[in-house]
């Protein structure tokens, strides 16, 4: 098992790390720096050279990345499904129309679109409807003469 290591060791120093190639723990040259946490090495054994990153900047990395994406795209879908839902719900009674580029449609109208399924009319523009589907806001043409 190999020791983590909490800085690069200089280069032309060698340390235990493993080699994905001989799939054991292996003596690695370090041929140069490439950041302040990056290595490029060469097993001593096969001479297979890799990138090598300390294991700080790599849990690093990994938690920056985890905070960056998962939780903001999980959040924006459940509070565009909780929008969705919320307008459905105090529509329930209004009968959908069916979507045409030529019908006018006005805010709160629930319409059926054939591609995108059952939606509500959010924002309305002169030749313009944002509407809510359950998958994603649409921005669609109405009122073409
Ligand atoms: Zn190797």
């Amino acid at each position: 098992m190999a020791e983590e290591l909490t800085e690069l060791p200089a280069v032309a120093k060698s340390f235990h790390t493993f080699c994905k190639k001989c799939d054991v723990d292996r003596y690695h040259k370090v041929l140069a720096h490439t950041s302040a946490t990056t290595a490029k090495i060469e097993c001593e054994v096969c001479h297979s050279k890799k990138a090598y990153k300390l294991p700080s900047a790599r849990k690093e990395a990994m938690a920056k990345a985890r905070a960056a994406r998962a939780p903001s795209a999980n959040q924006r879908k459940s509070n565009h499904q909780t929008e969705y839902n919320d307008l459905l719900n105090s529509l329930s009674a209004m009968e959908e129309k069916p979507y045409s580029l030529k019908a006018k449609f006005e805010i709160a109208n629930k319409i059926s679109h054939p591609k995108f399924g059952i939606g509500v009319v959010r924002t309305v523009q002169p030749d313009k409807i944002e509407v809510v589907f359950s998958d994603e806001v649409k921005l669609l043409i109405h009122n073409r003469q």
